[in-house]
Parts: C-alpha cells; structure tokens; sequence
C-alpha cells in the first residue's frame, strides 16, 4: 500500500481493516507494533508500522450535543464528510485545510490547519476523543483534563482515536476573490493588512512575487481599510485559478466573489471533485508571524536554488494554541508550504535548503510533511518532555512507537 502521494509504500506486512470498535480492541491487543492509517495525506513514514490499522471500515455515526454546538463522530470521517452532513442542519466547521478529503483523526495527529488571523489549527475545535491504547483499552480525554494538551495532536503515539468530538458553529456564507500580483516588497511591508484581509487569506508564490492572492471573507465581516487599500492596487482575478495558474482550476472551489457555504469556499480543492492520485511531495515549515519578514526575505533570497524542485509555495497565517506537540503552540504563526516535483531527493534536498534559510528563526516543521528533524530544534516544543511522559504512561510496551516517531520526536 502507498500513501496519496506515491512517494511512500508502507512496510506494514500486516494491514487491517477493524469493522468494529471491538473488532479493533482486539486486533490492538494482539499486536506488538501497531499504526494507524488515516485517508493517507502524510508525505512520510508517519503512519508506518508492522501492523498498520487501515481505520476505513470502522462504522460512521454522528451525534449532537444538547446544545448543538458540538458533534461527536468517528474519527475516520472526512472534514468533506463531516461538512456534508452538518450543513443541511445550519450548521458548519470554523475552518478546513486546503483538501476537505483528510480524514479527521489524520488531521488532528499531525496538527493540520487552514488559514486565518483568528483561525486555530484543526485540532483546536476538539473538545474531546477516545481512543484505543496499547493494551487494547478505552480511554477517554475531555477539553479541561490535565493531558487533554497532549492528546490531540499526538503524532499516532498515543493509541488509536476512535471518536472525535468537535465544535461546530451556525452556518456561514463566504466568498472567495483572487488578486493577483502583489510584488513581494509590498507582501512585506504589509503583512498585517494583507492577512487581515480576510476571513482566511492565502498566497501562492514561487519566491518572485505574489502570484495569487486567496481572499476568502465571511460576508458578515467586512474588510478593514488598511486590508482594501493594499487590495485596491491589485489586478482581479477575472477567470478561475488554480493555485499554478497554468492548471485548469477545475478542482479548485468557486471564486469570482460568489458567496457559498463555508465547506465550498473554505478548502481550496472542491469535495465532490476527486483530487488526482500525488504528483508532488510537500513541505512546510512556520515561524513565530513576527519573523514573517525575515522568513520572507530568506526564502525569496534562495529562490534561484529550490525553483527547479518547486512547483508552488504558499503562505498562510494560524492562530496560536496550547496543544503541546502544536506546531503553532504559543504563538501566532506565519505558515510556509512547498509544493515540490514527484523527486523525493530534490524535495529532501529543498526542504533542507529551507530549513537553512530559516536558521535562527526558531522554525518549525509539519508533521505529516518532509523534513530533515536533525535541522529543527525539538527544545522549542516546551511540552514535548511532558507528551513523551504521556506516551510512556498510556502506552508503556510502545505499541503505537513507530521508527518514524523515534527518529522525529525522539
Ligand atoms: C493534497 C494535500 C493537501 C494538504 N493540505 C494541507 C493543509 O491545507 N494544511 C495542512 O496542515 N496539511 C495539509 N496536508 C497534510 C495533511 O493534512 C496531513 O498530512 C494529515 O495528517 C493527513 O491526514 P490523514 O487522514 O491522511 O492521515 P495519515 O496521513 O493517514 O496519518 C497521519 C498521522 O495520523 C495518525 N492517525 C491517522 N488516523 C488515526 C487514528 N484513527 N488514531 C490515531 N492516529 C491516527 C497516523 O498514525 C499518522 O501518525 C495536505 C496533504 C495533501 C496530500
């Protein structure tokens, strides 16, 4: 089995596919070394492991809070999925990432995240989990308890999630404009105007310029006049983009300014559309956003060396949070994506020559994405001594202990 990309076929000897929970206690119990697999978006072997849990089959519900301001569901579902069955009931998800295809427990382990001044990571609308240890055990993490801040985003090594439960919000409409052409010198110099720009702003480059600028705005919320000013000055898109202007931007949700359900404006790829099989790789890497003009400037100064590895670049801001093994834990963050060619020695290679340009920036790396760790200083996770204390307490045989997790996190 390969992951989406291709770039990774799995060693697991043993994949399985649990049909209940019970089913998965038990193939959990007798294993030594156990994965699981979400819907298979990590660029890497982090989901990697002599049995490997394909969580697929598990049985899909949903269930409401009292108050409607929370869903519980299986952790296997989709954001698309979840999206689809809360939107008929007025009801919507604060944020997405830039494919509504991940599944939700994938999604949250590795901290994924869309964009947004105010938006959180994914993992931060979770109010609660369960999951399946090592020994074949439920256990249940609530917002509020002491390890909830390691339980989340737990990079597969804590047990097999089961149930998500996530905060939910009455529907909203948005609308999604592209600019294009936002000359660098301008994107630094306006960082803060450009990001509050709207609900949810990305922009696409290759390190010249700013190619496409993503506005997406809720339209309940109107634009600040220092964002519109700087917006003024640029070029509408007048035709549909893709984030590389020379792809048919079939794929990619509705723009032009036409409001629509957060679910199909929100992620830049459509859910009904089936995105094609992985020819790229990914990396990205976030700084504290008060070192986005630095990072800016460094990586537009490489720009000559990664181009040829590169395909696109993007660049989206995260609200802090508190989840431990966050890669935005503590600080507001500026984001920094790398759509590298299907070469996984040129996309290594780059992500290392990133890596270098944004030495002294107390950078952080996804994930779910390629990275050299030997490059990235673990000690800026001031949690991380307490999350290895939780791995080791909930799952003392290392069960879910995979080479990627000893190599990365330690
Ligand atoms: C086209 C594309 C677009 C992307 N866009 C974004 C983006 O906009 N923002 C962003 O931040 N990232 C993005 N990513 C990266 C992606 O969101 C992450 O790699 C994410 O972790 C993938 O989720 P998954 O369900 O595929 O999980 P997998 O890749 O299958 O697994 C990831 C991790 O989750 C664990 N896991 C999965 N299911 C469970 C479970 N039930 N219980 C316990 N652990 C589990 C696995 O063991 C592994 O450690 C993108 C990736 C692709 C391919």
């Amino acid at each position: 089995m390969k992951n989406w990309a291709g770039n990774i076929t799995f060693n697991g000897e043993n994949i399985v596919a649990p049909t209940s929970l019970s089913h998965a206690q038990e193939l959990i119990a007798g294993a030594t070394k156990v994965r699981a697999l979400g819907s298979r978006h990590s660029f890497t072997r982090i989901s990697d492991a002599p049995t490997i849990i394909d969580t697929r089959q598990l049985p899909e519900f949903l269930e409401f809070s009292a108050d409607r301001t929370s869903v519980r569901v299986n952790a296997s579902m989709t954001y698309g999925r979840l999206a689809e069955l809360i939107s008929p009931l007025g009801l919507a998800l604060t944020n997405f990432a830039s494919l509504p295809h991940i599944s939700i427990a994938g999604a949250i382990a590795t901290g994924t995240h869309g964009s947004g001044d105010a938006n959180k990571n994914l993992a931060s609308a979770v109010s609660s989990l369960q999951m399946v240890t090592g020994t074949g055990e439920l256990v249940d993490f609530s917002r509020g308890d002491e390890a909830f801040g390691g339980a989340v985003v737990s990079l597969g090594a804590l047990g097999l999630v089961t149930s998500v439960s996530i905060d939910v919000v009455p529907a909203f409409q948005v609308t999604q404009t592209v600019y294009n052409d936002l000359p660098i010198r301008s994107m630094i110099e306006n960082f803060d105007a450009v990001f509050a720009a709207g609900y949810s702003v990305s922009a696409f480059t290759r390190w010249r310029d700013i190619e496409q600028l993503w506005v997406k705005s809720r339209i309940d919320e109107p634009m600040p006049g220092a964002s519109a000013a700087v917006l003024e000055a640029l070029a509408k898109a007048t035709d549909k983009q893709h984030p590389l202007r020379e792809l048919d931007p079939e794929a990619c949700t509705d723009q032009l300014g036409v409001p629509g359900a957060a679910v199909d404006r929100l992620p830049h790829f459509k859910l009904d559309f089936t995105p094609s099989a992985g020819d790229e790789i990914q990396s990205e890497f976030f700084v504290d956003r008060r070192y986005a003009a630095e990072a800016i400037e460094a990586l537009a100064a490489i720009e000559g060396k990664i181009k040829d590895a590169m395909m696109v670049s993007e660049l989206r801001t995260v609200a802090g949070d508190t989840q431990w093994m966050s890669p935005h834990t503590g600080r507001d963050s500026m984001a920094m994506h790398f759509t590298w060619v299907p070469d996984q020695a040129a996309a290594d290679a780059a992500a290392q020559d990133v890596a270098n340009a944004l030495t002294g920036l107390d950078a952080r790396a996804h994930w779910g994405k390629v990275f050299d760790p030997s490059q990235f200083d673990m000690s800026s996770y001031v949690d991380r001594p307490r999350f290895l204390q939780l791995v080791e307490s909930l799952d003392p045989n290392r069960t879910f202990t995979n080479e990627w997790f000893e190599e990365y996190v330690g």
